[in-house]
């Protein structure tokens, strides 16, 4: 393989029901980053129906060109279809690089794509940066349970691929004056592409903000004895900060509340505004998912938590005393 060949730094962006992703926004700005050092450029692959009309975003957040395959065929996210989507553009346009959002579809698609293409992928990344040789990515990822980060490289192969967390990096400023070029593109797709069929659509989760697109998040620990702080007094919180009520791994494995709010290592990496960690220690898998939070309050009752170690304002009591009082002054405000 001749790498030489091998140009461009391609996030594969992700979008649902017409909106895209944060996190595709986010790596189209490390991937300037990347791409500057490299003396490269950024593109973004853009899948679905009526997506056309989203290229121009891509563009405003980095993108210099943006591959649109707007096919109605591709309307809901197909693993076996959206794999050969990729693999035939790297085939046709020989990326360097390939960025994927470690969503759970991208942790589908991005693995797929890497075994079609005998690549590397590295999953669920926390930094990417440059070699020292100027031109290979070093892929950050946390390994041995968190205590460890591990640095990769795919000095052999391309494309060099990883998946990156959302809220890893921050999202840039859009430009809506920045000029790319959009590139339409036929997908070429027999039936036998499609190795699944799509049949319904159930969203999990109920309604309310994400934990990974919330501005302020109120997470509850195994100090919270048991589910009802998570849908009274931390949701009570929450609602009052235009916020989401996260966990720690403890409270879900517990049963309290639903895996899809755990915050950490195996759960989401969150980047809010304020993060609010009520009755959780700090244990380093936990502080994995949220240390990217701009500010970080602690409730603990303990006053040698871990926690008080990494947060802005520490607040040593209990959180069940602590909360509704919080709660109540902020709606005097
Ligand atoms: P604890 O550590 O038990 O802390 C409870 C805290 O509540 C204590 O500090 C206590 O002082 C305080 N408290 C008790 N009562 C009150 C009260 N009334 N008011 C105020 N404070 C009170 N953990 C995660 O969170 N996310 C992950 O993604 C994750 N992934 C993991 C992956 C691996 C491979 C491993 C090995 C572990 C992982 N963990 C994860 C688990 C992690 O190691 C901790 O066990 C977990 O975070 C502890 O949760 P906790 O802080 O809620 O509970």
């Amino acid at each position: 393989m001749d790498l030489a060949e091998y140009k461009g730094i391609y996030v594969i962006a992700e979008q649902f029901e017409g909106k895209l992703r944060n996190v595709s926004f986010e790596l189209l700005g490390q991937a300037r980053v990347l791409a500057d050092t490299i003396g490269d450029e950024v593109g973004a692959i853009l899948i679905g129906k009526d997506v056309k009309p989203l290229a121009q975003e891509l563009i405003a957040h980095g993108a210099h060109k943006v591959y649109v395959y707007d096919d109605p065929k591709l309307e809901n996210y197909n693993t076996t279809a959206y794999a050969k989507v990729i693999c035939d553009f790297f085939h046709e346009e020989k990326p360097n690089v390939f960025l994927v959002g470690a969503t759970n579809i991208g942790r589908d698609l991005g693995p797929r794509i890497a075994n079609s293409l005998q690549t590397g992928l590295t999953a669920d990344c926390t930094g990417l940066a440059v070699d020292d040789d100027g031109k290979t990515i070093v892929w950050t990822r946390p390994a041995l349970g968190g205590n460890i980060m591990a640095e990769i490289i795919c000095p052999d192969n391309r494309p060099q691929m990883g998946t990156v967390r959302p809220n890893v990096f921050k999202k840039p400023e859009a430009d809506p004056n920045a000029k790319g070029e959009v590139i339409e593109k036929t997908a070429n797709l027999s039936d036998a592409d499609f190795m699944t069929k799509f049949v319904e659509l159930i969203k999990m989760g109920g309604e309310g903000i994400k934990i990974e697109e919330a501005d302020v998040i109120v997470s509850g620990g195994r100090g919270m004895n048991g589910p009802e702080p998570f849908t009274g007094m931390l949701k009570d919180l929450a609602d009052v900060l235009g916020g989401a009520v996260g966990a720690s791994r403890a409270a879900v494995d517990a049963g309290w509340i639903d895996a899809l709010h755990q915050v950490g290592q195996t759960g989401k990496t969150v980047g809010p505004k304020i993060y609010i960690a009520c009755g959780i220690s700090g244990a380093i898998q936990h502080l994995a998912g949220m240390s990217g939070s701009d500010c970080v309050i602690a409730i603990n009752k303990d006053e040698d938590a871990p926690i008080f170690k990494v947060c802005d304002y520490g607040i040593v009591g209990d959180a069940f005393k602590i909360v509704p009082l919080l709660t109540a002054a902020i709606k005097k405000i």
